[in-house]
């Protein structure tokens, strides 16, 4: 077993990086630029609370890279949040992005506060505030750096950027595409809400669909009936455990802080959330046995393992009782490097993060697109789709002499709606995404996981901008 050494955040994902870089050939100067954080902007504000105290807020927003503009990511509202977090979270950004072929550079956010325990007003307070000290500084625009959602904000948080943003730049034409992840009446796309977790769904399932590596790990080809524990119930956990449920796989397994429950004929996690909402906690849910300690929830016996809460869950303490035959790493960064040894030793595949999680950074392309062309996706070819399909099938009854049902020519003729687009643009992605990476890696037998080969795919594609930049003649 690997000897057990503590790093940093930060230097976790650094460890990754040069582990992958030595399967590259680019020039140490270029991986060093690569690697680094070009700009830290930490800032300390007062905020005047419900109580009357004056309390001073930390909070940072990291620029990765500027390779490719804006620079994207999202912005998380955690006691844990120190500047370390928020630069290994702007890294893998940058990674994220590339591997999917999104052309934005990578960014975080961060504010070092409990949303729990903060009324909306503090909350909307601090949010504004924040986004007037970027506006301040420049760290903020659709042309410049794209805040969203993540750990512990959503649409609500997202509004308040938005507004803040235009009443301090009116007039701004595409003042909308400053934040992705906002309300769809104020410039959202549709789907964007579930994308992390449509994402993760699609990226395993394509994992599954590869013959040649269900075959290594002893599995049968596909997702159906495939046994699933998910950790963390939150909007990643929640939509990643409801597309595997749809998709024909049983979720037996989900942990959240307060403990996890188990039922073997598998969860349904909207009625796992709405148990969770009227009681408070996740126990005690009808009909499923409660492990009191929520950890232990990672170790039992299953087929995929979803951890979709917060980093470094799963260390080379607990790594070696792990028993899933794939981990899916829904969140970013829950595994420490030497729990990635141990499962490269024991035959465990890792579906690293800054992949598979990439469904959320892809949609809010997708949503800054929207924002800058002013336009709802499906709104010009809707119709027109409807009406060339109505016409493609009037002439077949018309030439065979039978007739199509009426339920069957609506699904037939259905011209596409903006969710659908979403939908269909996720996918793709993702699929893409999976097989270049194993592409990578069975092209080249000597990478020892497949986190390394999405991070070969990272640095090559970031590489190579740098170098077309002319940044490195
Ligand atoms: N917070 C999400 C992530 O970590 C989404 C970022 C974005 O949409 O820009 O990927």
């Amino acid at each position: 077993m690997p000897e057990n050494k503590e790093y940093s955040f930060f230097q976790s994902v650094e460890k990754s990086f040069d582990k992958a870089a030595k399967f590259t050939t680019w020039e140490s100067g270029i991986l060093q630029q690569i690697k680094e954080c070009n700009s830290i902007y930490s800032m300390r504000f007062p905020v005047k609370m419900d109580d009357g105290r004056i309390e001073v807020i930390e909070a940072y927003r990291v620029q990765h890279s500027q390779h490719k503009s804006p620079c994207k990511g999202g912005i998380r509202y955690s006691m844990a949040v120190n500047q370390d977090e928020v630069m290994a979270l702007a890294a893998l950004m940058t990674y994220k992005c590339a591997i999917v072929n999104v052309p934005f550079g990578g960014a975080k956010g961060g504010i070092k506060i409990s949303p729990r325990s903060l009324s909306a007003y503090e909350l909307e307070k601090i949010t504004r505030r924040y986004t007037s000290e970027l506006v301040k500084k420049n760290f903020i625009g659709p042309g410049i750096d794209v805040p969203a959602p993540d750990y512990g904000t959503g649409e609500r948080e997202m509004a308040w950027i938005v507004d803040t943003y235009q009443s301090l730049k009116p007039g701004e034409i595409d003042a909308a595409g400053c934040v992705t992840g906002k309300p769809i009446s104020l410039g959202g796309v549709r789907g964007r809400k579930e994308a992390t977790g449509l994402g993760v769904f699609y990226g395993v399932r394509e994992v599954c669909l590869m013959e040649d590596v269900m075959k290594k790990l002893g599995l049968a080809v596909g997702v159906e009936n495939k046994t699933v524990i998910v950790q963390g119930l939150g909007n990643v956990g929640y939509y990643t455990a409801k597309f595997f449920r749809e998709g024909g796989a049983k979720v037996i397994a989900i942990a959240e802080y307060e403990g996890a429950i188990y039922c073997k004929d598998g969860l349904d996690e909207e009625e796992v959330f709405q148990h969770r909402k009227a009681t408070g906690t996740i126990l005690n849910f009808p009909g499923a046995t409660n492990i009191e300690n929520s950890g232990e929830a990672l170790e039992m016996e299953c087929d995929i393992l979803i951890p979709a809460a917060l980093e470094n869950v799963i260390d080379n303490n607990n790594a070696p009782r792990v028993k899933a035959k794939i981990i899916g790493e829904a969140a970013n960064g829950p595994l420490t490097p030497d729990a990635d040894e141990i499962f490269a030793a024991n035959g465990i595949l890792v579906i690293p993060d800054m992949y598979l999680n990439a469904g959320g950074v892809t949609v809010s392309y997708f949503e800054w697109l929207k924002n800058l062309s002013h336009v709802r996706y499906g709104r010009l070819e809707k119709r027109f789709t409807e009406n060339a399909n109505i016409n493609i099938l009037n002439q077949i009854e018309e030439l065979t002499g039978k007739k199509i049902t009426d339920a069957e020519k609506e699904i037939i003729a259905h011209g596409p709606d903006e969710i659908d687009l979403v939908h269909s643009g996720l996918e793709e992605t993702m699929i893409n995404a999976t097989r270049e990476i194993m592409d990578i890696w069975k092209a080249n037998p000597s990478i020892p996981d497949m986190r390394t080969a999405a991070y070969v795919s990272a640095i090559n594609k970031v590489g190579t901008s740098y170098a077309e930049l002319g940044i490195f003649p």
